[in-house]
């Protein structure tokens, strides 16, 4: 899963960036509104954390832009104002949680993947596929009930492709969602990683569409 996070104050956002890696975040930081707005038009992500003072652009015009486009994208705006006009004015400019500083890193992540699951059209806290379970929460993942050791890069490839259950995944949104800017990928990272998948999920678990990318195989 990836994360666009937008904060100019450089300790909390090292803080926030840190707790969004440890939630599986493949996390891009930007400061300043000029550049959320271009990380917003030029990547994909699967979340947004976004603060409202910024320089350059205020947090709630990008917000209304990037709806204004038509834009799903969960938001979860981030921020010290926090009287009641602006939490309405915040979710009525088309974001989906509203959050207030100073705020607990566990309440975030909780809220995040709350998101991450509405998005992925899961209600229920555990995503599920033929058999294999992940829980974002306590990150345990099983097949037909016996827990799975996954590493830590196994584990965010398989949240992704649960996360976007109904769509092909390419190599490079794979990728993407493992590593954040700056983070350098190995040249084969995803096939290697599929392929442990499969061998402890089962070979049909996720199908490679030829030329296309990765998805998750047919329920049985
Ligand atoms: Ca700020």
């Amino acid at each position: 899963m990836r994360a666009l996070l937008v904060e100019d104050d450089a300790l909390l956002g090292d803080g926030i960036r840190a707790g969004l890696k440890l939630a599986d975040f493949a996390v891009d930081w930007v400061r300043d509104g000029d550049t959320a707005r271009r990380a917003l038009l030029d990547q994909s992500y699967d979340i947004c954390v976004l603060d409202l003072g910024l320089p350059q652009r205020d947090g709630l015009s990008l917000l209304k832009e990037l709806r204004a486009r038509g834009s799903s994208l969960p938001v979860l705006i981030l921020t010290a104002r926090d009287t009641s006009e602006d939490k309405v004015a915040g979710l009525d400019a088309g974001a989906d949680d509203y959050l207030t500083k100073p705020f607990d890193l566990p309440e975030l992540q909780a809220r995040l993947r709350a998101l991450v699951r509405r998005a992925s059209g899961s209600a229920g806290p555990v995503l599920q596929h033929a058999g294999v379970a992940l829980d974002p929460a306590t990150k345990r993942v099983s097949l037909n009930g016996e827990l799975i050791g996954l590493s830590a890069r196994e584990y965010a490839l398989l949240y992704d492709l649960l996360g976007h259950k109904q769509h092909i995944r390419t190599r490079a949104q794979l990728e993407e969602s493992l590593y954040a800017w700056g983070e350098e990928a190995e040249s084969n990272t995803v096939e290697v990683y599929i392929h442990h998948l499969r061998k402890k999920l089962g070979a049909n678990f996720i199908r490679t569409v030829r030329g296309l990318g990765y998805q998750l195989g047919e329920e049985e």
